[in-house]
């Protein structure tokens, strides 16, 4: 996996470079992500945020209230073209997530985990070998939340819908 990442918005006005690998990338089911990204899900890899840097060009900052936290998400996007290129937490100061379609070769990392699938829209399926978690990877409490790892590829509404 390359250490170094580069990428943008749609626009080109909005460049980044990161000085390490994502220390995840993850794709995210929630009702919040399917409305900001105005399709199935977000997929996103998390820096530290230190860790990238970005060029002059502008983006504004749109707050989100988050349902389960209550606190705030920071979504930035190019105030010419609209691109999502990266997201800032109230609850984690010190991290950024990128957006894996910003960056140049998105395939330079890898889904490892999904998670709130139990919102995951009809569709979509899950592949084998990935960490998935039916909400958040974490309780609000900090704590670890159980995953599973399926032998082969599931559509992640198959439960539901039988
Ligand atoms: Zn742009
Ligand atoms: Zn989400």
């Amino acid at each position: 996996m390359a250490n170094e990442l580069e990428g943008g918005c749609l626009c080109g006005n909005v460049r980044f470079r990161t000085s390490q690998a994502p220390i995840r990338t993850l794709a995210c089911h929630c009702t919040f992500c399917q409305r900001m990204t105005g399709t199935s899900y977000f997929a996103e890899s998390t820096f530290p945020k230190d860790e990238v840097t970005f060029n002059s060009g502008r983006m504004n900052c749109y707050e989100h209230i988050s349902e389960g936290s209550k606190k705030k998400v920071f979504v930035h996007f190019c105030i010419n073209c609209g691109t999502t290129v990266t997201l800032t937490f109230e609850r984690w100061p010190d991290m950024r997530a990128i957006s894996r379609g910003c960056f140049d070769d998105p395939n330079a990392v890898e889904v490892t985990s999904h998670i709130w699938t139990q919102s995951a829209q009809s569709g979509t399926a899950l592949p084998e070998g990935v960490e998935c978690f039916a909400g958040a990877r974490m309780s609000l409490a900090g704590q670890a939340e159980p995953s599973t790892r399926h032998v082969s590829p599931v559509m992640a509404r198959q439960n539901r819908d039988a």
